[in-house]
Order: structure tokens, then C-alpha cells, then sequence
């Protein structure tokens, strides 16, 4: 076993603490390795209060993982010792089923295997990246360009992919008018990848004070949703909106911001379930859908479109020191843009 130094939550009320646990040896088919930087997902908050489901604890959160390969099966010819290497929120999946054929591991028919939080189809819980070391089987791990910023390409592991793979899906681009709601961890990338991939991007924030960082990343328009008036002036104009809220919030109010046809994308998990009316739908032939992360190929394919065109999340690098602090900024909206923990602090 793996003697690993970590910081995890003993309980839903507890603070994140220091602690150590084991990662198990490499397998022919493991890739081992060290942690670099891991980003702060507000989905790591969700779960370490269990705010979704009960969770295992002691609990090691942490899903926007990259490091350097230090370690390789002795089967693992896709990566070698010293490469650059990132992990996601999924560790494992059954591999067979159709969704996994189709490189939908997300979707995995029998569920796929969650990088903590979760127990893995060996029944050990599995422990995230706000740790020094992680051993995960091969396919589950992607390749990383040296070209970025490292410790700004953990986020595109998932805030990235999250907001990648929906924009991807719904073919949104060119000619499109898109909306993001609200301008956190996700939403800023989905505002990036939204104009990387040509769509006209307006932001629809809570909190004004982002106006200028919104036109920084890229976004066309800016939009206040506590300004009545400002939300009138957009009324059926979009034709799609990636709601990235993570709190609860009134769908329908967005939903009349939609065209006729227009899709209301929820990657955003509030924990409580939300009210839709038939009739802010039937009306305008309206849909609301939901899209989780993305598949491990899809995965490579944002990082290499990422290296391409030069794009990373916009972070204020943290020491894991002031992980509770950087959570309470995150239930306050106060992100700019995600935060990202330099595991050397640990
Ligand atoms: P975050 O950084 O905290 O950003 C959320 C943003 O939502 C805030 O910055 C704020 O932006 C806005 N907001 C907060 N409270 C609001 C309210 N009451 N009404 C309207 N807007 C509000 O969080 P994140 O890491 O981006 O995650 C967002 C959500 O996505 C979480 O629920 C997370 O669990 C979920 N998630 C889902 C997936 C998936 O696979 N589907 C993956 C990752 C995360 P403004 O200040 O601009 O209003
Ligand atoms: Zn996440």
C-alpha cells in the first residue's frame, strides 16, 4: 500500500482536517500519480455536508486532479513515468456496457466510479485529489500538455468538461445566442468555451460587481438578474442557457428569457428539487435538460482543444491551509474564478 498524506472532512459538520490513508499498490493497469494541483469544486462543498446524499467519511474530496506519472503497471503503454497526467471525476466504469462503448462513461449503465465519495467495484471507498498521490486504472486517466499554466488546467477537469461537453452536444456555436447563469468555477469556463466556440455569450449574475471580469473572459453582454429591468430587456433571446447555480433558484424566471424552442441546460446540482410549471414550457415548445461532465475521450478532446487554443481557468492558487476559508467565499458567490489547491502544502 501507499502511505498518502491528505486533508478530509471526519464528518458533515467537520471542518477539512489533516489525515493520511493508503492508496493501493499499482496494478499492471494503474497509472500512479503525484499530485500537483487540485481545483475546488463547489460539488466537493455539496458532498463533504451532505447536502446531496449521505457520504462516506472520513471523506477526501477532490475531482480536477493533475500531477506527474510516477508510476506504471507493467500493461500500461499510453503513458510513462514523468509524463503530465490529469483525472476527473470518474475512476473507473463497467467498460462494456453501451454507454461505455460509446465513450459515455459517464452515463455507465452500471454507474460509473466517482473519484471520492464512492466506493470503488473493489468495495474500497475511493479518496479525491486534495491529496499528494492517486493510483487510477489507465483509461481513466488523460493526457496533459506542458504548453499550460499546470495548476489552471486542474479546473478543466471538471468545471471544464462540465461546461465542454453540453455546448458540444447542443451543437452551440455560430449564430447562436447563449446565456450562462451564473459566473462561478463552471460558468466562467462555460462563458470560454461559449465564445471559443462562436456563440453571442451573455452573462446572467447575481452579483454586478462581476461586470468587467465577465467582458474580460470574453462574454458580449452582461445582464444583473436582480435588475428587473435589465431581465426585461432580454426576455425570449436566448436560444440556449447553461445554468450553473449551485443554490436554489427560480427556473421558470429563466426559462421566459428563452426563444421559442430554446433549451434551459442544468449542469448546476442544487440539492432541492425545483418547481417547473407546464406552462413555462408548453407555450414556447421549451426544454430543460441536464447534462453530467463529459466521457474520458471527450475529456482528452477538450484538453487538446484547450492546448490549442490557449485556453485555462482563471484561479486563485490556494494553500490547502485555507481550504475552509475558500469554502465560505464559495457559498458567498465570492469565486474569482476557482480556487486550486497547491497540494506541496499538505
Ligand atoms: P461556484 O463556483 O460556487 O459558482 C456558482 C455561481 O452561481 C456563483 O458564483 C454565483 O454566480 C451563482 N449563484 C450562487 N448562488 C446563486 C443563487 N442563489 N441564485 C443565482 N445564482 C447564484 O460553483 P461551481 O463549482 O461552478 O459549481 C456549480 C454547480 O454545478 C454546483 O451545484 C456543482 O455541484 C455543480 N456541478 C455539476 C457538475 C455536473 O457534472 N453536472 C460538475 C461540476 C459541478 P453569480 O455571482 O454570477 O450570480
Ligand atoms: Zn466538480
Amino acid at each position: 500500500m501507499i502511505q498518502t498524506k491528505a486533508y478530509a472532512a471526519q464528518s458533515p459538520t467537520a471542518d477539512l482536517a489533516p489525515w493520511s490513508l493508503e492508496r493501493r499498490d499499482v496494478g499492471s493497469h494503474d497509472v500512479q500519480i503525484d499530485i500537483h494541483f487540485c481545483g475546488v469544486c463547489h460539488s466537493d462543498l455539496h458532498q463533504i455536508r451532505n447536502e446531496w446524499f449521505p457520504g462516506i467519511f472520513p471523506m477526501v474530496p477532490g475531482h480536477e486532479i493533475v500531477g506527474r506519472i510516477s508510476q506504471v503497471g507493467s500493461h500500461v503503454n499510453k503513458f510513462k513515468v514523468g509524463d503530465l497526467a490529469g483525472v476527473g471525476c470518474m475512476v473507473d466504469s463497467c467498460q462494456v456496457c453501451a454507454n461505455c462503448k460509446d465513450g459515455l462513461e459517464q452515463y455507465c449503465l452500471e454507474g460509473n466510479t466517482q473519484t471520492y465519495n464512492n466506493l470503488g467495484r473493489d468495495g474500497v471507498p475511493t479518496y479525491g485529489g486534495y491529496s499528494t498521490t492517486i493510483v487510477v486504472r489507465e483509461e481513466f486517466v488523460v493526457s496533459v500538455s506542458d504548453k499550460l499554466n499546470l495548476a489552471a488546467v486542474a479546473p478543466l477537469l471538471c468545471a471544464g468538461i462540465t461546461t465542454y461537453s453540453p455546448l458540444r452536444y447542443w451543437k452551440v456555436g455560430k449564430g447562436h445566442k447563449l446565456a450562462v447563469v451564473g459566473l462561478g468555477g463552471l460558468g466562467h469556463m462555460g462563458v470560454k468555451f461559449g465564445v471559443a466556440f462562436g456563440a453571442d455569450v451573455t452573462v446572467l449574475s447575481t452579483s454586478p460587481e462581476k461586470e468587467q471580469d465577465a467582458k474580460s473572459l470574453g462574454a458580449h453582454h452582461f445582464v444583473v438578474t436582480k435588475d428587473e429591468a435589465q431581465l426585461k430587456a432580454v426576455q425570449g433571446s436566448f436560444d440556449f442557457i447553461l445554468d450553473t447555480v449551485a443554490a436554489d433558484h427560480d427556473i421558470p424566471l429563466y426559462l421566459s428569457l428563452l426563444k421559442t424552442s430554446g433549451t434551459h441546460i442544468l449542469v448546476g446540482a442544487p440539492p432541492k428539487p425545483m418547481e417547473i410549471p407546464a406552462f413555462a414550457l408548453i407555450p414556447g415548445r421549451k426544454s430543460v435538460a441536464g447534462s453530467t461532465i463529459g466521457g474520458i475521450a471527450e475529456t482528452q478532446e477538450m484538453l487538446d482543444f484547450c492546448a490549442e487554443h490557449n485556453i485555462v481557468s482563471d484561479i486563485e492558487l490556494i494553500d490547502i491551509q485555507d481550504i475552509n476559508q475558500a469554502y465560505e467565499r464559495m457559498v458567498k458567490g465570492d469565486v474569482r474564478y476557482r480556487f486550486v489547491i497547491d497540494t506541496a502544502t499538505i
